[in-house]
């Protein structure tokens, strides 16, 4: 197994207690002993044979039950690397940097839920043209307690956004999304950023651009420590085009990221949303109502 792999199984059972020497990517015999100690207080997850196998096998074992354990589908835990552990250590990599799951990872029956109870509507009529600010709005710094002091609890004052060109689910582009569940404050402000998405694009090129591919926005999730929530949490962030925007995807891999998404992004910029992809160069899907 790949030292990386190792380091993460190391941190891991070192945040448990059950192993107290380097996290040096190196599966030596302390490794070892505490990886069979922990698969051991998950013996029911097991099958009986386990004790057999490998030490390789033991490893990818320890890896499936660490994902399980954060809720994370792993499918039999069977010691044995396939597609499925990829992804569920993918989206454990995720979890471990950003405190929350990837997009593609949350469950869709929530979403749809969450986005498109009224899947038969038209997406809005414009009446007239998005109101002209004098000056963005003073989002609150991405703190929790500022963010607390500014929109309230997680999951409180929530409303309903017509979005003013049909967007899609990003991951089964044939469920149709007409409104957005968001916070009360960004309301407005989504609103005038979308309505000048469409006229700065048109339907067409937003379809072209992938800008119609939502990867949700309202998700109410602790982050790690049960402490701390995720900013989704607040229905102040979304998510376009995840496949294509990857969280670890830099400027060389992102699409968000290219020349042609300029315009966009300056759009949410004057309304002052947030950019992790450009700001910190990862999590291009990702925009925010904060500082
Ligand atoms: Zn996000």
């Amino acid at each position: 197994m790949k030292e990386d792999k190792i380091k993460v199984i190391q941190q891991y059972l070192s945040d448990k207690e059950l192993y107290s020497a380097a996290i040096d990517g190196d599966a030596g015999s302390g490794t070892m002993k505490a990886t069979e100690s922990f698969l051991e207080s998950q013996d029911d997850e097991l099958n009986d044979g386990w004790k057999r196998w490998e030490q390789d096998r033991k490893l990818v074992a320890c890896i499936q039950l660490i994902c399980k354990l954060q809720e994370i589908e792993t499918g039999v835990i069977d010691g044995r690397w396939g597609q499925q552990t990829d992804y569920a250590y993918e989206s454990y990599l995720y979890w471990l940097k950003n405190n929350e799951m990837p997009p593609l990872f949350r469950d869709k029956e929530e979403a749809v839920e969450e986005t498109t109870r009224d899947v038969a509507a038209e997406p809005a009529k414009r009446t007239s043209s998005p109101t002209i600010i004098g000056s963005a709005p003073q989002w609150p710094a991405a703190g929790e307690s500022a963010l607390r002091r500014y929109y309230g609890q997680p999951g409180s004052n929530l409303t309903y956004l017509r979005v003013p060109y049909a967007h899609s689910l990003a991951w089964d582009t044939s469920t149709k999304v007409s409104r957005i569940k968001c916070h009360e404050k960004v309301h407005d402000s989504l609103d005038r950023v979308l309505n000048r998405v469409l006229d700065h694009y048109g339907e067409e090129k937003i379809k072209e651009l992938h800008l119609d591919l939502f990867g949700g926005c309202f998700n109410k999730r602790k982050m790690r420590g049960g402490s701390r929530w995720s900013l989704h949490s607040w229905a102040i962030a979304l998510d376009y085009d995840p496949s294509h925007n990857q969280l670890r995807w830099g400027r060389d891999k992102a699409a968000f990221a290219r020349p042609e998404y300029e315009q966009w992004w300056k759009l949410w910029e004057e309304e002052g949303w947030s950019s992790l992809g450009r700001k910190k160069n990862y999590d291009w899907m990702h925009i925010q109502a904060t500082k």
